[in-house]
Order: structure tokens, then sequence, then C-alpha cells
């Protein structure tokens, strides 16, 4: 059996999978301790220990915000605050005899589509873009996930957005990073609300969709221009890795209405022009973070089930 869990700021959820099938045999959801790290270690143990009750346990992956410091094991850039400088991976491979992996929910997302949803039909890669509160991504290339040498593999998120320019996409814009004009700022669902409330007033995402659909010209014309800008982000990815299909997750992700769109204006931003990458709605849902999780064991140290 596989134990897979997912760390929010607000709670852990963790799952237990059957090895042959991944079928789901139990899922628990309990609250994420909000001061002190070894409150938080004796919860995500807990979660652990009540699956593990069930029967022998092959591999515990974790999906969880941060990464793991390639040279000081120890993790970083967490939103949980006090997670950083601990050794969350150390301290679970030292209690369960074994292997763990640790990755944050855009990879997560990308490895439970590319097993088990709307990407299990390609052949060894995807790209997997969060399109929600912030934007993250996730790539599989030749079957494994790219973690890359500082953690930022897929970091997609805190690129500049391409093409920019102001008379497009509106004024500069610093991000929380510390960087200009990050992707994030433009094409995450905080970001597609920032810069209608700029052109127009304040609304929310789902109220500019549906705006739209009942005619509004300028809702319109945003979602377009959004649209494009999603369109740019993905052009430069495919010139990079050619993935052989986009999965969408996230808020945003829900809007059936932005597929075809991005999909025609896809192949203008690449270098040949023509593509037939296909962009697609992630299948796993709500789901998808905690299944990931449970997967990455198997993908990142290869495990066979
Ligand atoms: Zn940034």
């Amino acid at each position: 059996m596989l134990i897979g869990l997912d760390i929010g700021g607000t709670k852990i959820e963790g799952v237990l999978l059957k090895s042959s099938t991944l079928d789901l045999i139990e899922k628990i959801r309990v609250e994420t301790p909000k001061t002190h790290y070894q409150d938080f270690l004796a919860a995500v143990e807990g979660v652990i220990d009540s699956l593990s009750q069930q029967g022998e346990v092959l591999s515990i992956g974790i999906g969880c915000c941060g990464s793991v410091d390639s040279e000081t094991s120890l993790m970083k850039g967490a939103n949980i605050q006090y997670l950083n400088g601990e050794a969350f991976l150390s301290d679970l491979e030292k209690r369960y005899p074994v292997p763990v992996e640790i990755s944050n929910d855009a990879n997560c997302l990308a490895i439970s589509e590319f097993k088990t949803g709307a990407a299990r039909a390609a052949n060894d890669s995807c790209a997997a873009i969060i399109i929600g509160t912030g934007c993250g991504g996730g790539i599989i290339a030749n079957g494994g996930i790219i973690e890359g040498r500082n953690g930022l593999g897929g970091e997609i998120g805190h690129n500049p957005l391409p093409h920019f320019s102001e008379e497009k996409d509106g004024q500069p814009v610093q991000c929380y990073c510390g960087s200009m004009n990050c992707i994030e700022s433009f094409v995450s669902g905080t970001g597609f609300e920032r810069t209608y409330a700029l052109k127009h007033s304040p609304l929310k995402a789902v109220e500019i969709f549906k705006n739209a659909e009942q005619g509004d010209e300028a809702a319109r014309a945003h979602i377009e221009h959004y649209c494009d800008q999603l369109a740019r982000v993905m052009g430069s990815i495919v010139n990079v890795i050619d993935p052989e299909v986009f999965v969408l997750g996230g808020g945003l992700s829900n809007q059936d209405v932005i597929y075809p769109i991005v999909q025609e204006k896809l192949a203008q931003y690449t270098f040949t022009k023509s593509v037939n990458t296909r962009v697609v709605k992630a299948e796993n849902g709500d789901s998808s973070g905690v299944i990931g999780a449970a997967m990455l064991p198997l993908i990142k140290q290869k495990i066979k089930i």
C-alpha cells in the first residue's frame, strides 16, 4: 500500500492507496498545527501511523509547500513558516523504514495527471500549470519529475511574462518575490482579477466569466487577452521542453471557455508557429495533490508496484 499526504496551511490530508490498482482505501483529514514544528511533526506522524494500521506500507509521499534544500536537507521556501530550517524529510526517514519523498503541489498535480488523469495517454512528458491563487508548474520529462538542482524545476510562475508590453499588458508590476512582471502576476486567478480591476472595476473571477457568458464585451475581451498571456507562457515552455500535453489545474482551470482560445493561440508563440500540443483540464480535481503525493516515490525512486 502507498501513503500520500497533502499538507496545506489549514489541513493535512492523508490517503492510503492500494499498490496494484491505486484504488483509494482510506482518507484522513486533520487540522494543520498553527505554531510549532514538533506539533506539526506529531500530527503528520499521527496520520501516517493511523493509515499504516491497515497493512504493509511500501512508500510515503508528501505534497507540501517549500522544498528540501539539496545541500542542507532542511526545508526552505515554505509558507508554513515554522517548517523552514527543519529537517522534515530526515525526521520522517528516521522513523519510517520505507522510501519517503517530498515535493510541491504543482509537481504532485503533474504526477497525478500523468499517471491517472488527463495526461495518462502521454508517453513520457507533460507540463502541469496551476492557475489558482498563485501560479506554479510541474514538468514531467522522460517519465520523471523535473525537481532540478535547486528544487526550482517547473517554477514558471516567476519567470517574466513572455512578450510583455505596457500597451498590451498594462503597467509593469513588481512581484512579492522581488522580480518584475512575473507570470504569476498575470495568469494566476489573482492576476486575472488584478488586471481586470486596473481596466474596469474590481470583480471576482467567476463574475467576470459569468458576465462574458451573458455577452459583456469588456469581460469577453479580458478573457481573450488572458488566454493570449497563457498561450505566451505555454509557447515558451514548448520551446524548451516541448511536452506532449499541457494540463491546467487550480480555480481558473474550471472555466471551460479558456481551452479552445488558448489552444488556438498557442502555435503562434512557438518557434515553428505550428504545433499539435493539446491543452486539457486536470481530471483528478481536489484529490490531485494527495494522489500525486502518494505516487511521488514511484516516480522519483522508480519503485515498481
Ligand atoms: Zn515573482
